[in-house]
């Protein structure tokens, strides 16, 4: 069934014995399923070593879910899909930010396939429905010798949730709240690591969006929309305007296009998060 199994309780892990196999692709081939974990991406960076390429590690609760820039992600207990996977691209570090890009490519199309939601993605790592946050997603980087080690990928997307924390409850929202069709977790992440799989094979045959930008752009919710980046102190107006082949925003001001990198800037709307 699976090859991760004898992983050592480290760090109160609960491994268990509840290990699937739910993808015949390598993708999603070795699950390891857990009641409670801090974070699954810190699950996996610790047991890293023992995870062939496309493990998935999901949990029904987070104790410390993470987002981006240190933010917390709550992850209330059978919620949501908490999960994460380890990936080992043959590629520079450079160009293993699109891999949020790529992510969210495949969830989106797979959750609106199943939900039936009208759901678009807040370039770089979200995915919005009503110009609320449904989704969000964590890429991190280990590096060996200055190349690419691995890749861990964290999704999270809010299902069942009804009542959010008061922190969030304005910008956040759930399969449920929003009237899908379908919160059956299995079979979304079941599809989702079919249609990941697919769009990480394209990514890697150029080593960039160029084979998926179109429909990734079809998908931005930014597109022909003022946006304001914010940068540790500083902020910058823009019109959004599409995406490069690297996964760069590319924002117009006074004619003059800029490219914006993920990573330490996150993006608003003008007027409220979208
Ligand atoms: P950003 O919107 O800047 O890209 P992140 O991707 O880092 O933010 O996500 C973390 C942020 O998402 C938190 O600071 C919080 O505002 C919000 N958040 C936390 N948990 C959830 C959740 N379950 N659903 C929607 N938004 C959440």
């Amino acid at each position: 069934m699976t090859n991760v199994d004898n992983v050592n309780n480290k760090s109160g892990h609960n491994t268990g014995p509840d290990l699937l196999c739910i993808n015949k692709g390598w993708m999603g081939r070795h699950m390891v399923k857990l009641d409670v974990v801090d974070s699954t991406n810190l699950y996996v960076k610790n047991y890293e070593e023992k995870l062939q390429t496309g493990t998935v590690v999901i949990a029904k609760a987070q104790t410390a879910g993470r987002g981006r820039l240190s933010r917390g992600w709550s992850s209330p207990n059978g919620e949501g899909i908490w999960m994460s996977y380890i990936l080992r691209p043959d590629i520079e570090p450079s160009a293993c930010g699109g891999l949020t890009l790529v992510t969210a490519l495949a969830l989106t199309k797979v959750l609106k396939r199943l939900s039936g939601l009208n759901l678009q993605i807040k370039w770089p790592n979200d995915i919005v429905c009503n110009g609320k946050k449904l989704a969000g997603i964590l890429t991190e980087l280990s590096l060996k010798d200055m190349k690419t080690d691995y890749v861990v990928v964290g999704i999270g997307v809010n299902v069942s949730t009804t009542k959010f924390p008061d922190d969030i409850s304005r910008m956040a929202t759930s399969l449920k709240l929003e009237g899908a069709v379908c919160e059956d977790i299995d079979l979304i992440v079941k599809e989702f690591c079919e249609e990941f799989e697919k769009c990480y094979e394209a990514y890697m045959a150029t080593g960039d969006m160029k084979l998926l930008k179109e429909e990734y752009q079809q998908l931005l919710v930014n597109i022909g929309r003022e946006v304001c980046i914010l940068k540790d102190d500083k902020e910058f107006i823009a019109e959004a305007i599409g995406i490069n082949d690297e996964g760069e925003l590319l924002v117009k001001k006074e004619s003059e296009i800029t490219t914006i990198r993920a990573g330490e800037v996150s993006v608003r709307g003008i007027y409220g998060y979208v």
